[in-house]
Order: C-alpha cells, then structure tokens, then sequence
C-alpha cells in the first residue's frame, strides 16, 4: 500500500524537477522580480498572456492578531495577520469590485462582465481566527468573503491533520532534537519511507519541519499521515503541545457567518488530499461535507474548494458528481471538460507582498494578483492525472494551463 503510493509520479516529483525550473524560481524571487514589478512590466505579461480574461479570486488561511513568536505553534505559510489582510483589501478595493462567490460564478457561467474588474476573496480550513479576526474585519469593510469549512472537524476540539502533522515534526526537530535520521527511522518503523525533499523546498535546517510535512501530505493518504502523527504524538508525549494548535469554527460561528450573508462552502469532510485517496473515500468527502453543511444551514451549498487545490480526473468528476457547480484550485491549470470546477485561486499568505526590507509592496501585491511570478516560474508542477486505482484513469489530455 505504501510502496505503491510512493511510487506513484507525484511522489517522484518530489525528487526530481530541480532543474531549471529552481534557478528560475530563485531568479523571480530576487530583486530583479521586483524590478519588474515596479516598472509595471509584470502586470504587462499578465495581461499579455491573457489572465485579464480570469477573475481574481484570493486564497487566505490562518488570520492572527500577531504573529507568533515561534514556528513550533502554527504553519508560518498559512498565516496572516489582521494588518496585513486589511492592507491587502485596501489594495483590493481600489481596483476591483468585490464580488461573492455566487456573483462570481453567475458571471463566470454567462460571460458577463462588468465595468470594473472583479475580485473574490475565500478563506480556507474553516479556522476559529476567521471567525474572530477576518470576519469582523470584512463585516466593517462592506468585503463579501467564502469561507471553505471542514465539516467534521466543526465544533468537535479536534485539529487540523496537517496542523498535527506539522507540531509534531516542529516539536521533533526544534523541541527534541530529533535529526532526520531520527525520523526517518520512526517512520520506517510504521513501514514507511521518508520522502526525499528537493533542495529548493529545504533552504535551512529550520524548515525541515514544514518542508517534511508538505512531503508526507503530497504523497500519503491521510490514513497514513494519522499512523505517522499519532506514532510522533505518543512517542514524544505531545498531548499538551497539540492545544497550541488553530481551532476549528464551531456550528454556532458558521450560522453566524452564514446569517451575516458570507458564503459558506465545502473544503470536504476531513481535508483529506483528495488525489492520495482512493475514488469511494474521495466520493464520501466531497458528497457528506456537502450534504451536512446544506442540513446545518439550510441552502443549496454550490462551491468547493480542494484541499491544498489539489485536484486530478477522478477528484473532478468526483466533485460534479457530488452537485457542486463551482470549484476552486490553487493553480492555474484548468479541466476543460469541467472548467467551472477548476476555477483559479491565489493563494497570500503574510509574506507574499512584501518588499526586501518587510514592507507591504503594492507593486508585488499587484503581481501576485496577475500571476506574474507563476507565469515566468512556470507554476504548478503537477500533471494532475490520477495513478491510483490501478492506473485506471490516465490523463486524457484535457488539464491544460489557461495560459501560454
Ligand atoms: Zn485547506
Ligand atoms: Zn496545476
């Protein structure tokens, strides 16, 4: 079971692809991106390459008061604080219209525009922080938003397997010195081998933690990834330090949100990576999270987002199966037989605009938005073809970039 989920092409894509596509990621991360941005350049090749014709639609976490001061409580990519989130909707709102996901994908389905370019703003996970910092912060500014929950993990205290995941690495290499030698023998031990990681995805010793859990969400099912934290959990008596970790909303929270008119959407039952699991869990997932969330609030749930954007040929299919009409990923490449389903997100987190001295840049924030960086780096990585389930749904040929 193991050996064949490590052997499937995502798995390897872990280990090779750190050619020229790294130096170039390191190129657009340098100065010189932000020279292009600066000189209005980088909006010309997103408009050039034809992303004027895609909504903007922005993709958030974790919304704190304060950054911690530790890595070892919460995903740093996954946050951004109060602040910063305003200063990106005041960005926002000078150039764009804010739309709900439901204008959005009426606009979307009948080709119409409007005067103004328009802009979506979706938050994921369903974290308790939406509920106390963005919701009030998007209620006072007039912003329509989406937050995407993850129905079983509502109102019950449990955590986010990712947010385990992640605490229990940051604790074994930064709390208890574990090498990753260490690690690798833990999880030998549940049977399992460690994922090499590309050099560009590990620049410093820190970052083996998140770098390893992004390893292990990318190529286990999540039923293996529970093996692996509650093995981390119990051996390193992590009990406590679990509580640390971001809460999710409870039913109570997402009514009130609903009841404000912001639009409450699936993000799947356990947030289980859909493209690691076998076609009946990914059916379960995406149809009893949407079923619970249209008992709980009483209208017809429309949108989904995958989790991690992840998406392939059974996922898709999978989720229009399920009635969804709108779904959201986190690159830019699209299933033409079901492109609704397939929608584009950008992912910000509290970093992603800011310039070499750790202030907030209009001029990449304005990148970020056209996807400049994606478009000279290349993007996404992944084939977006399916090799579970005995191979039986290969690529057909129809996931294509939406640009050249
Ligand atoms: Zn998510
Ligand atoms: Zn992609």
């Amino acid at each position: 079971m193991v050996r064949r989920q490590l052997s499937n092409p995502r798995a390897r894509t872990l280990i090779e692809g750190a050619g020229e596509k790294k130096m170039l990621r390191q190129w657009v991360k340098s100065g010189a991106a932000h020279a292009l941005c600066w000189s209005g350049t980088g909006k010309w090749i997103g408009s050039l390459a034809g992303r004027r014709d895609l909504p903007v639609v922005l993709g958030y976490h974790n919304v704190v008061e304060r950054l911690p001061d530790t890595a070892r409580t919460s995903i740093p990519a996954m946050l951004i604080t109060r602040a910063m989130l305003e200063r990106h909707l005041d960005w926002l709102g000078k150039r764009y219209q804010f739309v709900s996901l439901d204008e959005l994908g009426d606009m979307l389905q009948t080709g119409a525009s409007r005067t103004k370019p328009v802009a979506a703003v979706t938050f994921d996970d369903g974290y308790r922080d939406f509920y106390d910092y963005a919701f009030p912060l998007l209620r006072r500014k007039g912003v329509p938003a989406a937050v995407f929950v993850v129905t079983g993990l509502i109102g019950t205290g449990r955590k986010q397997v990712h947010d385990r995941l992640y605490l229990a690495l940051a604790a074994a290499f930064l709390s208890h010195g574990r090498s990753p030698r260490d690690v690798a023998r833990a999880l030998g031990r549940l049977g399992i081998q460690a994922p090499e990681i590309p050099p560009h995805r590990l620049k410093h010793a820190a970052g083996m933690p998140f770098a390893l859990t992004r390893a292990l969400l990318e190529t286990l099912p999540q039923a293996e990834i529970l093996r692996v934290v509650e093995e981390l959990e119990s051996e390193l008596d992590l009990e406590q330090s679990m509580e640390a970790a971001p809460e999710a909303l409870t039913w109570e929270m997402v009514a009130e949100i609903h009841g404000a008119g912001m639009t409450v959407a699936s993000h799947t039952r356990t947030h289980a990576f859909l493209t690691n699991e076998k076609r009946q869990r990914v059916l379960e997932e995406v149809v009893e999270s949407r079923r619970e969330l249209e008992k709980r609030l009483g209208t017809t749930v429309k949108h989904f987002a995958y989790p991690d954007g992840r998406f392939d040929d059974v996922t898709v299919p999978a989720v229009a199966e399920a009635g969804y009409r709108f779904a959201y990923t986190t690159c830019l490449h699209r299933d033409l037989s079901h492109p609704l389903l397939t929608i584009p997100r950008k992912v910000l987190w509290q970093n992603s605009c800011l310039d070499a001295n750790g202030r907030f840049s209009p001029a990449i924030m304005s990148c970020q938005v056209n996807r400049t960086f994606d478009l000279i780096a290349g993007g996404c990585e992944t084939r977006h073809s399916s090799a579970l389930d005995g191979g039986a749904h290969t690529a057909k040929g129809s996931f294509q970039v939406t640009v050249p």
